[in-house]
């Protein structure tokens, strides 16, 4: 960067010590930038290197002004936006999903992201966000409202799918390369070190996707200048409109029970279908569709199994035990803490009959003959959706309402007989959503840390990741099977029979 003169003695440098390092100046493939309100007539300029008057990519990043580097950010999206139409060809709308939100959204350019500003990309950012967004819509089979992309926008862990919008998040990793590459720029150009080089005109663009009112200059920001703080922060904003605009009460309670700890479990598995992690097309749909509040029928309609109404959404049918559906759910979550229970050589017996004296109930789904101090623990398992009737409006307010009532009625019903037995009664209760209650996963956890001690070498981080992964495709693969058993049949002007 510089004068003519300036780049005349640069490149005679180049051309004089470079070949002693094994360095050669191709000058074909070289490029002189000359922006265009720069005078172009000038005698020192080399005849024989390209000039352009546009701009120029470096290591694939547009370098010039706002409309080239959309221009160039738009190319790159053509690119990817191929890579997403043929998505559909694996006919698999896990892998599908697992693909988007891993390889093909924001990942595909945070590079270009962190090297340009954002107001030069605006054009190419909402582009991008509506590209990954019509992908989502082909893999759900159908349009969403705007409030179901904003929360496909949150991480998983905010209930979403981690579907990041470039325009929101452009300048947070801008400004976090440029806070992060300062010192190291400063030091190559033989600066005086500054407190950062943050430009102005980012901070109000982060401040607005952040809704932080309060920052306007670098020194309002308090947090760390890493990308992932400064992403979060943004995330969490996000969060915060995506309760506020909810339109019905039941979508605020979804947004809130989806936000649970481990209820985006079953968003991160590997779709491995040797690990039994795999969810078929429909399954996959279905349970998307619920995630994100996205209707799974255009009309109510009566329940094949119970002949009660069934809703649009699939609240009815997620806890409709109209047939045995509801109880293989169940069964499908205890087998796998059972056999976890198994891995860990607990000695775990399911629904043992007997264990409290002159009672025909059953306390215990899985028995561990030996668990705290010694002392035997019955593990009670409990499936309950907080988008049911009576518990909606409180768990749109109340994180994790759902789940205490679960425990409670556990307690209530297993506590007395089991403390009187001298075992210890332990609720492993989930939400229809995936989120664990406190103690589930207090128990999930000891049970891996028993598997690891083992003495088989078994890495306690991995199997633990694994066994949530488990219990978290078990409870959608049952929650998948309701909904699907519980379709509406088809009126005959619409299935082709007269
Ligand atoms: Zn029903």
């Amino acid at each position: 960067m510089g004068s003519p003169d300036a780049l005349a003695s640069a490149l005679a440098f180049v051309e004089r010590e470079g070949p002693s390092l094994g360095l050669f100046l191709n000058r074909s493939k070289s490029l002189v930038f000359v922006p265009e309100e720069a005078d172009l007539c000038h005698s020192t300029l080399p005849p024989d290197i390209p000039i352009t008057r546009r701009g120029f990519s470096l290591l694939g990043c547009p370098v010039g002004p706002p409309d080239f580097c959309d221009e160039v950010f738009l190319n790159r999206i053509q690119k990817v936006k191929a890579s997403l139409h043929a998505l559909s060809d694996l006919k698999d709308a896990q892998l599908e999903c697992t693909l988007l939100r891993s390889c093909l959204a924001l990942p595909k350019i945070s590079f270009i992201l962190r090297a340009c500003p954002p107001s030069h990309l605006h054009n190419s950012t909402a582009s991008f966000d509506l590209a990954i967004r019509k992908t989502l819509e082909s893999i759900l089979g159908g349009p969403m409202s705007d409030w179901s992309w904003l929360k496909a926008t949150l991480p998983s862990s905010r209930g979403g799918l981690n579907l990041r919008c470039a325009s929101l998040h452009a300048p947070a990793a801008f400004l976090a390369s440029c806070s992060q590459a300062g010192p190291l720029v400063e030091q190559i150009l033989g600066l005086t070190p500054s407190p950062g080089i943050l430009p102005e005109s980012v901070v109000p663009a982060l401040a607005s996707a952040a809704a932080r009112s309060d920052w306007r200059v670098p020194c309002d920001i308090d947090v760390p200048l890493h990308q992932r703080t400064l992403s979060l922060a943004i995330d969490e904003a996000t969060f915060q409109q995506l309760l506020v605009s909810a339109p019905t009460t039941r979508s605020r309670a979804l947004a809130r029970s989806s936000s649970l700890p481990h209820a985006g479990d079953w968003l991160n598995v590997m779709p491995s279908t040797s690990l039994g992690l795999h969810l078929h097309d429909r399954e996959f749909r279905c349970c998307i569709s619920y995630w994100l509040g996205v209707p799974l029928h255009s009309v109510p309609f009566s329940c094949p199994e119970c002949q009660c109404s069934a809703d649009i959404f699939g609240d009815h049918q997620v806890g409709c035990g109209g047939s045995g559906d509801r109880i293989t759910r169940h069964n499908s979550v205890r087998d796998v803490i059972f056999s976890a229970a198994q891995s860990a050589a607990l000695g775990p017996t399911k629904e043992v009959l007997g264990l409290v004296a002159s009672s025909q109930t059953r306390p215990a789904d899985v028995y561990l003959p030996h668990w705290t101090s010694g002392r035997p623990a019955a593990l009670d398992i409990h499936v309950i959706s907080p988008l049911q009737e009576q518990l909606v409006a409180e768990a749109a307010f109340t994180p994790g309402h759902a789940l205490q009532v679960g425990v409670q009625r556990k307690l209530a019903s297993n506590l007395p007989s089991c403390r009187s037995a001298g075992i210890e009664c332990i609720p492993v209760v989930a939400e229809t959503l995936g989120g664990l209650a406190h103690d589930t996963i207090t128990i999930v956890k000891d049970i891996c840390r028993a598997i690891s001690d083992g003495g088989y070498g078994i890495d306690l981080h991995s199997t633990t990741r694994h066994l949530f992964h488990s219990l978290a495709i078990s409870l959608w693969r049952g929650n998948s099977t309701l909904w699907l058993h519980r379709f509406p049949t088809l009126p005959p002007s619409r299935d082709g029979v007269v």
